[in-house]
């Protein structure tokens, strides 16, 4: 096969070879798909009721979670794949079948606009209301089943984002019907390895029908999969002791508030980079189905076996902590929506801003005017406040923090070289004006 061509579907202007390989290309996306997969089983194997929460140092830690590993009948099961292919088809159903309003994507490069429905919010509202059913006629029952099967559920989500990327890989060869528009690869996944495209996805919008999967992925199953694990963790607390206690709300209440944070605000989904840049391949489709839930949740698994009770002081401080990152978070966000929207609404017609060549304008005061990331600082805030209730006896539960800020030092790596390309001169005069990148007056 002649390297240098484009690939099949569409040719060399709609589909040009990639030539910058995210990751470091073959070796970068091998040792990200081993990785996490390793850590996932490594975070399971060692943090658990019988293993407690040590990160294993010794031989004989090593040992048993190799042992443990290679007797996977205790972690692969068919019903548990059973049950999570139940979950991903019921909200497949809730995408087609609730009303919702219908928004278009950005243009894609050949010119078209997407349809996406928003409705999120109301898929997980009727799915609560549906829990609530399920509560009414079963009591704890289900959900104490979820938090003791939760490994293989994992598994069994491992099994299922695996296996829909390798199913959006194979079918981005497909050759478009006749008339239809050729399949549009993203950018960076059409290197033409097959471990690389696999892992980064090639096609940047895969469709059943009306279904965009990777849409579809990156809210619904895992999100909402998170708030149920939570849930779960926490009924098992109250099964065990009688109680919930204080670091249990002090972990699972912000969570949930952040489910929901990101599903009322959906549509803004549709200009991040995952969306608009990103194929949909392993990286995001284990992401969503996998990672998200299931090391997410951590801290909440973690309570449910070791209850921490936190003073009213130490409780008070975290809280505190948690809310104000959060509107750090949700308020710098929102402040570059509403300019990004409609530079002249009320809520931003006194901020300041610099226009450049590119056509698009800078805002240089208000929240993006201390930092130019200050929105992953208190994204990243609030990660830590939750790892914070699970208290000082390990750091395994601290696993989050640690991955979030690699996760958001790569991002805004990502996002300056973006910038710089876009903005030109005009990026390093909006770096002389707002120096700080996280932290004001810090960093
Ligand atoms: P951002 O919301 O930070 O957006 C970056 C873009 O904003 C730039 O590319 C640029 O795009 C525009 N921009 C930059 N500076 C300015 C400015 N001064 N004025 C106006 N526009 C500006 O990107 P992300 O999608 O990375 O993050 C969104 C949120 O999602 C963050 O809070 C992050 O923490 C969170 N997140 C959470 C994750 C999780 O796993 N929980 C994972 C990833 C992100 P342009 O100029 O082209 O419009």
């Amino acid at each position: 096969m002649d390297k240098s061509k484009p690939s099949g579907s569409g040719g060399a202007v709609l589909n040009p070879r990639t030539t910058h390989r995210e990751f470091m290309g073959f070796p970068g996306s091998v040792a990200v798909m081993t990785i996490t997969t390793i850590v996932l089983y490594i975070w399971y194997f060692s943090c658990n009721e019988t293993a407690g929460c040590q990160l294993p140092v010794t031989q004989s830690q090593w040992s048993a979670i190799a042992a443990h590993a290679a007797d996977y009948r205790s972690y692969v099961s068919l019903e548990a794949l059973a049950i999570y292919t139940m979950w991903w088809s019921w909200l497949v159903v809730l995408y087609f079948v609730i009303p919702g309003r219908t928004v278009q994507g950005v243009v894609l490069r050949n010119g078209q606009r997407l349809d996406y429905p928003i409705n999120g919010l109301s898929s997980f509202l009727v799915t609560l209301c549906t829990a609530g059913l399920v509560y009414g006629k079963f009591g704890f029952v289900p959900f104490l089943w979820v938090a003791d099967h939760f490994f293989q559920l994992a598994s069994a989500s491992y099994m299922f984002s695996t296996a829909q990327a390798l199913f959006v890989y194979l079918r981005s060869f497909r050759r478009p019907s006749h008339g239809a528009q050729p399949v549009m690869l993203a950018l960076a996944g059409n290197s033409g390895n097959p471990v690389y495209d696999f892992f980064i996805g090639r096609e940047l919008n895969p469709r059943i029908g009306a279904l965009d999967l990777k849409y579809f992925n990156e809210l619904r199953p895992g999100i909402m999969g998170w708030v149920v694990l939570n849930v779960s963790f926490a009924i098992k607390q109250y099964h065990t002791l009688g109680y919930v206690s204080n670091s249990m709300w002090l972990a699972v209440v912000p969570q949930i508030g952040y489910c929901i944070d990101t599903l009322l605000f959906e549509s803004k989904v549709l200009t991040t980079m995952d969306i608009t840049t990103d194929g949909f391949g392993w990286m995001l489709s284990f992401g969503d189905l996998t990672w998200v839930p299931v090391m997410y949740s951590l801290q909440a698994r973690y309570l449910a076996f070791h209850p921490v009770h936190h003073s009213t002081v130490a409780t008070a401080l975290i809280a505190v902590m948690g809310v104000a990152s959060f509107l750090v978070f949700r308020l710098s966000n929102s402040e570059k929506n509403a300019f990004r929207t409609n530079p002249n609404g009320p809520s931003v017609s006194h901020l300041r801003f610099i226009k450049t060549e590119s056509g698009s304008k800078l805002l240089v005061s208000g929240w993006w005017g201390l930092a130019r990331h200050i929105n992953y600082t208190g994204d990243w805030m609030f990660g830590l406040a939750q790892c914070l209730a699970t208290g000082f006896d390990t750091p395994m539960t601290y696993f989050f923090s640690a991955y979030f800020l690699v996760l958001l030092l790569h991002r805004n790596y990502r996002d300056e070289c973006k910038c710089r390309e876009k903005y030109k001169k005009d990026w390093d005069r909006y770096c002389e004006i707002v120096p700080y990148m996280f932290i004001p007056y810090v960093i």
